[in-house]
């Protein structure tokens, strides 16, 4: 049974509690490693560590950073095997998609960063007689809270942007994902990160991230996960003034019009909605379809969706692995049951099931299509986040923007159309942060990423991320 430890100061140290959480596999619901049960002692001796580590840490030039992130990249790269392992057995997820998105993308994140920095410039606001000019400054120690659906992927996708701009970060993941994390601090002291830049503190969020949240030397929270906890971190953090990058929850609309290319979209439809079991904050969960196509569409859907074949993640025949915990499989179970209590029809799948073998006891949901469901029903409000979408006609394209529209989230969208007008006016009209024409999850790092209304506030990406993690001050010189 492996112990996870915290990483603080460039030492992997015991919880200062001395008690530790149990970790589960999910595809088999054993116990297989533990993880510190930290609370705010440790958060306290992160922060110390961090802000010792910030005077060096922020005057070091942008090409050492640069070179010391470049050398992460390439161990991850380098050790891409014992991640997506590691990945697999901690989430549930098909090892093939740890290797060949989570682990390739940490690596990335660090990459992209690491060489972005080199490019990033500040203003200037030349006038007749001065001169502005915008310095941006690290703004010091800063807390990154990540969820477990994409666990190294997301954690790496708020340290790189952090430490490139000279901050020393406390960082959180997922209790129930913490052991990529935990692989990632051994890496990065490898690669010569300086002790403290980034501390890794395992626990709980009601702790860890509570105290993440209330510690008056964390200045800016950058933090992915559930809109619930999203409204919490805001409700301690807000009144303290600090900088906040919420990334929320996502019930996104795909939007199907009879002018589509049906195979393209009945393909990428199925693939929208099982990716990682369903588990991305960017799952199409709600398919609208032009009501003359509604038929031929649901019947290719399907056709593709019968190839999502569940079971062990370290099979490379398994397209849909395990649900991450018990108690998540359980709420995903209770919203096809709500499903039914609304008056919808299960078109595919619906129940839990227990492979034969090794996974017999993990936490397995067939993909479940269901119809027959206004997009008012709470099936189609709320946010499953698993392996469960729903099919709604519709007949005008008012119609499907205003079903679209209609959910308190704005994080996502996908249109199929080969009019090119319509696509330009649907997008342009739908709330949602991103819209994906034809396509999905089409990932340029340079873009903005984030939501509208409750999945978020602020922006991900490319010089966004860069510039949240900086503090701009205005210095003007009469000339
Ligand atoms: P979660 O909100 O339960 O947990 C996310 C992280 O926050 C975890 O590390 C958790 O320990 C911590 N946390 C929990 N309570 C906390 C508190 N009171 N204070 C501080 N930290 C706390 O979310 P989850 O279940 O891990 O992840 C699923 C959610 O994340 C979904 O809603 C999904 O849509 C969302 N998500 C959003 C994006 C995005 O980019 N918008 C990406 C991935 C996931």
């Amino acid at each position: 049974m492996q112990t996870i430890l915290n990483f603080i100061g460039g030492e992997f140290l015991p919880p200062q509690s001395g008690n530790y959480l149990n970790n589960y596999e999910p595809a088999t619901g054993n116990i297989y490693s533990k993880v510190p049960d930290s609370d705010e002692r440790d958060v306290a001796l992160a922060v110390v560590a961090a802000k010792n580590a910030f005077p060096a840490w922020s005057a070091t030039s942008i090409e050492v950073r640069s070179e010391i992130m470049l050398r992460i990249a390439a161990l991850i790269t380098e050790r891409l095997e014992q991640l997506a392992l590691a990945e697999t057995i901690d989430q549930g997820k098909p090892l093939w998609l740890s290797k060949s998105m989570d682990i390739p993308r940490a690596a990335q994140n660090f990459h992209f960063f690491g060489t972005e920095i080199l490019h990033f410039a500040s203003e200037a606001h030349p006038t007749t007689g001065y001169l502005n000019y915008t310095l941006r400054s690290p703004i010091g120690v800063v807390g990154c809270i990540s969820p477990w659906n994409l666990p190294l992927y997301l954690f790496t996708w708020k340290i790189a942007p952090a430490i490139a701009t000279g901050n020393c970060v406390v960082a959180k993941p997922s209790e129930l994902t913490p052991m990529t994390a935990f692989l990632l601090a051994a890496i990065c002291k490898e690669a010569g990160l300086p002790a403290g830049v980034l501390n890794i503190v395992h626990g709980l969020g009601h702790e860890v991230g509570t105290a993440m949240s209330e510690h008056r030397d964390i200045h800016a929270i950058s933090f992915t996960g559930g809109t619930n906890t999203g409204q919490k971190i805001a409700k301690i953090a807000a009144p303290m003034f600090k900088k906040l990058s919420l990334e929320l929850g996502g019930k996104n609309p795909n939007i199907v019009f009879a002018d589509c290319n049906l195979s393209d979209a009945a393909l990428t439809s199925a693939r929208a909605a099982f990716t990682n079991q369903g588990e991305i904050c960017l799952c199409g969960s709600r398919i609208f379809i032009e009501r003359s196509i509604y038929s031929e569409f649901k019947e290719k859907f399907i056709e593709n969706v019968r190839k999502f074949t569940v079971g062990d993640p370290l099979d490379p025949a398994t397209r849909q692995g395990a649900l991450v915990s018990l108690a998540h499989l359980d709420k995903v179970l209770s919203y096809i049951q709500i499903a039914k209590d609304e008056g919808g029809t299960i078109a595919l799948g619906g129940n839990q099931i227990n492979p034969e073998g090794r996974c017999a006891n993990g936490w397995f949901v067939e993909p479940t299509v269901i119809e027959g469901l206004g997009a008012d029903c709470r099936i189609n409000q709320e946010e499953i986040f698993g392996p469960v979408v729903s099919l709604v006609p519709f007949d005008t394209e008012e119609e499907a923007l205003s079903m679209a529209n209609s959910t308190p989230y704005g994080l996502a969208a996908v249109v199929w159309t080969e009019n090119l007008s319509k696509a330009h006016r649907v997008a342009a009209k739908l709330e949602s942060g991103i819209v994906w024409i034809n396509c999905w999850m089409v990932r340029d790092l340079r873009t903005p990423f984030g939501g509208v209304k409750h999945s978020g506030v602020g922006r991900e990406g490319g010089f966004e991320a860069l510039k949240f993690f900086t503090e701009p001050k205005n210095v003007c010189v009469k000339m």
